[in-house]
């Protein structure tokens, strides 16, 4: 496998669609498999990080999109201590004091609900412990060696209990009542993940696992790992360039079609080696000279937008909820759980400024155009909203009947986004990139 641009090289020509944390960790690690590999880039939007996203409001920075990892995510950790990231703790293990949720109804302190539930917090405990192993497990296997489907990763060190079971089977069975897997389970899952029930127990474990452990933030914002990750990866990045068609030519090699933001042009780059670093539902990316085999994803790119709103105010407004209850002094996060069937999913505060608290609300719309955002705050100062064309995606085997996309579409043709089915997470995509950069350097060396 020649590159194109070094023939004297057995380092291929690499091209690697989508600049996320998947495509970025994957470009990271194939420069650290093979230190010759050219590897290019291409970003559809105007940014790195895709779901990583951070802004700057109020003289914070924000997030938009990814916020923490846990040290026990160590790809994420490793990472982050590799590239000298600076990191703060923002989360004890075992310390969600203020977080609520919101039925409609009642106002529920997370803390003192799971304390009035000592059986199934120990049973949730017990759930955690042996997650944890079971990650433990996974890990041993894939530290150094690699896997070529999602069956294999669950396989391995016996991740597929919690992956091919919804959250409700899998805690009914344990049991966990239906009232703390509604108000606790389904809430978290919905505020951390956007999905709920019907998702598949690694989620819910992650969630659990959130709860209980310390949780970490990179100074400035996950987007400085996708960063760092991208400038020590010596990739050439092309923003603004959409990929519309991979192409198999006669040689072997492979054509991918683009054209940039504003511009029908079509463009053209050749390549040994395709890595597919975004969700195929979003990407749209066709293929020609081959037929993957692409199981038919179960959300379309249409659902997948959702709203983040960066807020500015004196408090939350506490007459909105219409509530007799005592209203906490101190929420630093108010979810709402599906039985409310509000618009918002959460609101939390992110901290002060200006003698202002500054909120973030995560909504399916833009609540600052019609007229939320006055019912849910007093004292509005200032607000911006992004509108995130991103939803999280469906932590489930890709089709109802259990099938998982391929990590190996074709000879020369890797998709990242797979291990998506497992969890949605920065730590899994991480795990995947550098799977596919392994395979790549095994396949280059035959
Ligand atoms: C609101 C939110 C909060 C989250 N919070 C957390 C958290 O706290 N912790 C955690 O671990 N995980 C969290 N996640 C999940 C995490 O963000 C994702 O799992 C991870 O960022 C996925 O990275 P990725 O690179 O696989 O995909 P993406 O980030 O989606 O990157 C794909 C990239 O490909 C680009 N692209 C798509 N199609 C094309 C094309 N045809 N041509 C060129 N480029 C293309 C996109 O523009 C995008 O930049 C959160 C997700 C969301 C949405």
């Amino acid at each position: 496998m020649a590159g194109a641009g070094n023939p004297s090289s057995s380092c291929p020509d690499v091209v690697v669609v989508g600049a996320g944390i998947g495509g970025a960790s994957c470009a990271y690690y194939l420069r650290k498999e093979l230190p010759g590999v050219t590897v290019t880039v291409m970003e559809a939007q105007d940014r790195i990080g895709g779901r990583i996203h951070d802004v700057t409001f109020w003289g914070q920075t924000v997030n938009v999109g990814a916020a923490a990892f846990n040290a026990e995510q160590r790809n994420i950790a490793a990472l982050v201590k590799e590239l000298n990231l600076k990191t703060h703790c923002f989360k004890s293990s075992g310390d969600y004091p203020n977080n609520y949720a919101w039925d409609g109804q009642e106002i529920v302190r997370m803390s003192a609900f799971m304390a009035d539930q000592p059986a199934a917090t120990a049973q949730l405990q017990h759930c955690l412990k042996e997650f944890l192993s079971t990650m433990e497990r996974t890990y041993q296997e894939y530290d150094q060696g690699t896997f070529s489907s999602v069956s294999e990763f669950l396989s391995a060190g016996g991740l597929e209990c919690y992956n091919l079971a919804s959250v409700s089977t899998f805690f009914r069975n344990m049991p966990v009542s239906e009232t703390v897997q509604k108000n606790a389970i389904e809430t978290m899952m919905r505020e951390f993940f956007g999905q709920g029930l019907e998702s598949s127990a690694v989620l819910a474990m992650v969630c659990v696992a959130a709860i209980y452990q310390d949780a970490y933030k990179t100074e400035g914002g996950m987007s400085t790992l996708v960063r760092a990750l991208i400038n020590s990866s010596r990739c050439n990045l092309h923003l603004n360039s959409r990929v519309a068609r991979v192409q198999k030519t006669g040689s072997g090699k492979f054509e991918v079609w683009y054209s940039q933001t504003g511009d029908q042009t079509k463009l053209k780059l050749t390549a040994d080696v395709v890595i597919i670093a975004a969700p195929i539902e979003w990407a749209g990316v066709e293929f020609e000279g081959f037929s993957p085999a692409i199981v038919q994803p179960r959300r379309t790119w249409e659902q997948l937008f959702f709203y983040v709103c960066h807020v500015a105010a004196k408090s939350i407004r506490q007459s909105y909820f219409k509530t007799t209850l005592p209203w906490p002094s101190d929420p630093l996060l108010l979810a709402a759980t599906s039985k409310t069937n509000l618009p918002w999913t959460c609101i939390r505060h992110k901290g002060f400024s200006n003698g202002c608290n500054i909120y973030s609300v995560f909504s399916s719309v833009d609540i600052t155009k019609d007229g939320l955002i006055g019912e849910l705050f007093d004292g509005v100062q200032d607000f911006s909203s992004n509108r995130f064309d991103y939803m999280h995606v469906l932590s489930t085997p890709a089709s109802a009947e259990g099938e998982f996309q391929d990590i190996k579409l074709a000879d020369g043709v890797f998709y990242l986004n797979g291990l998506e089915s497992v969890a949605s997470q920065m730590e899994i995509a991480v795990i995947s990139g550098r799977n596919v950069a392994r395979l790549v350097s095994q396949e280059s060396s035959l």
